[in-house]
């Protein structure tokens, strides 16, 4: 690693335990797709997916094409999903590097069945169906005629059917039920327009843990495989391990007098003379700025309070009195340190987002630590 005073740590064998726990929530035989996207939620593509695999993942998903050619450049094999259609123009991609694209557009399907054709080769695809979501796939009503028109074009074929819902982690959620009645009538249209749907699924993390029946052949995990979960409904249900601390260390120590302001404008004096530690880590790295004088780091085992702003590559934190800290000590943004924790979520709440968006900053520019 580059020598630096900041870095998120990785649990690799908590990627495979948390993906060993999911996949015994499923019946015996139903494929782990493993949710390797925006470079791993920020926890890095390469080694989660090789991670995932090793804990007993069936297959691979990331959203674009060149998060794709970074794990086939890696020399990463496995069956590898693209959770959304690429432009007509990437055929080629598609094809040379053996990805498995949702297809929602007739124009798309048609662009990969010449591309397959002029080069002879056979190209697989899912279909996404819309059940409610109203964000990208083939309407429901609309999936039976789509998935027969492609089928009579040349050089692609149906492997799978799928869709994905809006509200998994809702308890008794009516859309939810919704959704699945829509996916289910699209389903059975489609086999009487004589198609085979293929590998069904739609279940994400929150719908893998809280809803069996919509397993289908397939699961689709993300954010459970990182250990962090996608609701409080959830927390009961699997234990995870987080994949991701974030830490940092001392870079400088002061005394302010009382009065005294810290970081840009000032927002925050002194109302006694204190003393201030700076962590060389700011929003550049993630930790977003609206959390400016509303998070806490651990320093010497103790929660401190982050004062003032949130710099691009700085954050400054008061020292409570009675512990002393010296250039260089140990400080957690995310994780624990001795009996304290700060969880993605704490964090997630305090900047007014969710822990996927939280862990997905912190992969912005924080070099990593792989941990076995
Ligand atoms: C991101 C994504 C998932 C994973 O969702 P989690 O809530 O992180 O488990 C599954 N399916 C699709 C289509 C996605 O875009």
């Amino acid at each position: 690693m580059i020598p630096r005073y900041a870095h998120a740590e990785i649990d690799l064998g908590a990627i495979a335990h948390n993906v060993r726990s999911l996949k015994a929530l499923t019946r015996n035989g139903t494929l782990f797709m493993a949710v390797v996207k925006a470079d791993a939620y920020g926890h890095g593509a390469v080694p989660v997916a090789r991670a995932a695999l090793a804990g007993g993942a069936d297959r691979l998903a990331v959203a674009t094409i060149s998060e794709a050619l970074e794990l086939r450049e890696a020399g990463v094999t496995a069956t590898l999903h693209l959770l959304q259609e690429p432009p007509p123009s990437s055929t080629h991609l598609v094809l040379e590097n053996d990805l498995l694209p949702m297809v929602t557009t007739r124009e798309f399907g048609v662009a990969l069945s010449r591309a397959a054709a002029q080069v002879g080769a056979r190209a697989l695809y899912h279909l996404k169906v819309d059940t409610g979501m109203n964000r990208i796939g083939v309407r429901a009503e609309d999936a039976a005629e789509f998935a027969s028109r492609l089928g009579d074009l040349p050089g692609i074929e149906l492997e799978g059917t799928c869709t994905h819902f809006a509200t998994a982690e809702q308890p008794g959620d009516w859309d939810f039920e919704r959704q699945v009645e829509r996916f289910e009538e699209a389903l059975e249209a489609i086999r009487t327009e004589g198609v085979s749907p293929g590998i069904v699924h739609a279940a994400n993390s929150a719908a893998t843990i809280l809803h069996s029946k919509t397993h289908y052949d397939m699961v689709r995990c993300g954010i459970a495989m990182y250990g962090l979960q996608p609701g409080a409904t959830t927390r009961d249900h699997v234990a995870l391990r987080p994949a991701m601390q974030v830490k940092s260390r001392v870079c400088l120590v002061k005394r302010i007098q009382m009065g005294e302001g810290v970081s840009y404008g000032l927002t925050w004096r002194a109302a006694a003379p204190t003393t201030v530690a700076t962590l060389p880590l700011g929003y550049a790295d993630g930790v977003h700025r609206i959390l400016s004088n509303k998070m806490s780091v651990l320093l010497g085992g103790r929660r401190c309070q982050q004062v003032g702003r949130v710099t691009m590559d700085q954050i400054m934190a008061e020292v409570p009195r009675g512990l002393s800290v010296t250039v260089g000590d140990e400080a957690v943004i995310v994780g624990t340190q001795g009996n304290e924790s700060i969880t993605m979520e704490e964090l997630a709440e305090a900047a007014g987002t969710i822990n996927y968006e939280m862990a997905c900053a912190f992969g912005m520019r924080l070099e990593r630590e792989l941990i076995q």
